[in-house]
């Protein structure tokens, strides 16, 4: 599925959540519509044959009033055709049956919930204005009208334990979304999380704490056939200052973490370890960081990999 991404950013929100400040990942506030015309028709043009979807990301699609809803389906509508639809984001308290049959008759296939997190202690923690109820409600009222489903969670919340990260993943499993994103927290100064942080109410998920939830996560995602289409933020503004585990390839790093439990798993101590073609970049890219991390967990100062013709051998200096 081809997306073509339009950016509300914060539009349509009651309040601003703790942790967000949609404006430091994109560089503008008002959506041009001539500019945002243009472009959508050379992407539906370029893409004729293909399903694709306009999406709306970083607001609150339906916690806009109508007729600004109106306004946003105006632009696309002309671009609708059997393999095109829209995409919205929205939050669980705000997608009532009205919202729903709004949404029906504009063309709006998939829609993504950001829930962040099923357990209450972390909704509440987190100031994000509706329970757990809420949430899985939303969820099962979107899937019975017969929408898509998408939801987005946001492991590190202020409340989120292992518990809670638990609770979250057996929720997940019950409401069998489509597809979710997996977007650890990261604290962005300007945000009122950032001066809780400044005062040492929080502290953020180190790196690896980020990986082994989201690889969790990814785990039981794939054991309920639930697609992941994005781990970690996209990327930060050049100017922002942030606390918390950001890599610009998070999702290579948590691939690369699933890779190295297999590798670990099936590791006869002696081996050449042998991984697929599509695998090497895993373990080899962004300065080797998995492949120092696997020969660490292997134990070895030596290591030989093939991938089919591939091979690849390397001494560590401990
Ligand atoms: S509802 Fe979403 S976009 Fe709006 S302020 Fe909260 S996190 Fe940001």
């Amino acid at each position: 599925m081809l997306i073509f991404p339009v950016f509300i950013p914060q539009k349509g929100c009651s309040f601003q959540c703790v942790y967000c400040d949609q404006k430091q990942f994109i560089s503008v506030e008002e959506v041009d519509f001539t500019v945002l015309e243009k472009q959508i028709r050379q992407f539906c043009s370029k893409n004729i044959n293909t399903h694709k979807q306009i999406a709306f990301y970083g607001g609150t699609f339906t916690g806009l009033t109508l007729s600004q809803r109106e306004k946003y389906y105006n632009l696309v509508r002309p671009f609708i055709d059997n393999k095109t639809s829209i995409r919205i984001s929205t939050r669980p308290d705000a997608v009532g049956y009205e919202d729903l049959n709004w949404c029906k008759n504009h063309h709006i296939k998939t829609i993504e919930l950001g829930i962040q997190d099923f357990s209450d202690v972390v909704l509440k923690a987190s100031r994000r204005g509706y329970d757990s109820k809420t949430a899985i409600e939303a969820c099962f009222r979107i899937k019975q009208e017969g929408f898509e489903l998408g939801v987005q969670l946001m492991p590190g919340l202020p409340g989120s334990s292992p518990s809670s990260h638990r609770e979250s993943s057996g929720t997940l499993q019950g409401v069998l979304p489509d597809f979710v994103r997996l977007y650890p927290l990261i604290i962005l100064r300007g945000t009122p999380l950032w001066t809780e942080w400044e005062k040492g109410y929080i502290e953020p998920l180190t790196l690896e704490e980020a990986i082994n939830i989201c690889v969790e996560y990814y785990d039981i995602a794939e054991r309920n056939n639930i697609a992941v289409i994005k781990t970690g933020i996209p990327s930060l503004g050049k100017n922002s200052e942030y606390v918390g585990p950001y890599h610009p390839a998070f999702g290579e790093l948590v691939k690369g973490e699933r890779l190295i439990r297999k590798i670990e798993a099936e590791y006869k101590s002696g081996d050449t370890i042998h991984i697929g073609k599509n695998e090497i970049s895993l373990l080899t890219g962004h300065q080797e960081y998995n492949l120092r991390k696997l020969m660490k967990r292997l134990d070895l100062n030596y290591i030989k990999l093939v991938a089919g013709a591939v091979k690849i051998e390397r001494l560590l200096n401990k």
